[in-house]
């Protein structure tokens, strides 16, 4: 995975690059292999684009804090995010990339947020995160050391949540709890 921070404040890269490589797209992802649409191009791994922080804080946590698209995550952080928060999205849209890459027509045909928003509930706990009911984009607390040492149980974690496959059926009226693809 292909970081690019343009946000001026601290990632957990190391973590990040982890968690991605134990989803199985730590390297070329499975749809640049063909490319078949040249979307890939010279960018073959997956690429994480930290955007410069915004002006106003989230406030509550409704808004778009991270998207993805054809191989790239995008975080958008305010000034209050904590790295834990954000490790939280991105676990989110690291999910998302997953369906995207290993199971593109479900990813096509389904609502598949709340999936990932469950999957990254539980990945963060795994992680050793927590967060408390109603908690701002600053209250989520991780420690990146801690959440290294649990790599190989989120691994397994994340095989078998995704090999269980409970994709939720598409649902036109769904809000995306976190951020929006
Ligand atoms: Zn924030
Ligand atoms: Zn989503």
């Amino acid at each position: 995975m292909r970081i690019r921070n343009y946000s001026h404040r601290v990632i957990l890269a190391i973590l990040w690059k982890t968690l991605a490589k134990g989803v199985g797209l730590g390297n070329v992802l499975p749809l640049a292999v063909a490319d078949e649409y040249g979307i890939y191009k010279e960018r073959r791994s997956l690429q994480l684009i930290v955007h410069r922080r915004r002006p106003a804080e989230h406030g509550d946590i409704e808004e778009t804090v991270g998207s993805y698209s054809l191989g790239r995550i995008h975080l958008f952080p305010c000034q209050r995010c904590s790295t834990g928060f954000l490790t939280f999205v991105f676990l989110h849209e690291l999910c998302h990339a997953w369906i995207h890459q290993f199971h593109e027509r479900i990813y096509e045909d389904s609502e598949t947020c709340g999936f990932c928003d469950k999957f990254a509930d539980r990945a963060f706990r795994i992680l050793g995160g927590s967060v408390s009911p109603h908690a701002s984009c600053g209250e989520f607390v991780l420690n990146e050391r801690r959440a290294l040492t649990a790599a190989d149980k989120f691994s397994d974690y994340a095989r078998t949540r995704f090999e269980s496959r409970k994709f939720e059926r598409p649902n036109k009226t769904a809000q995306h709890a976190v951020s929006r693809i």
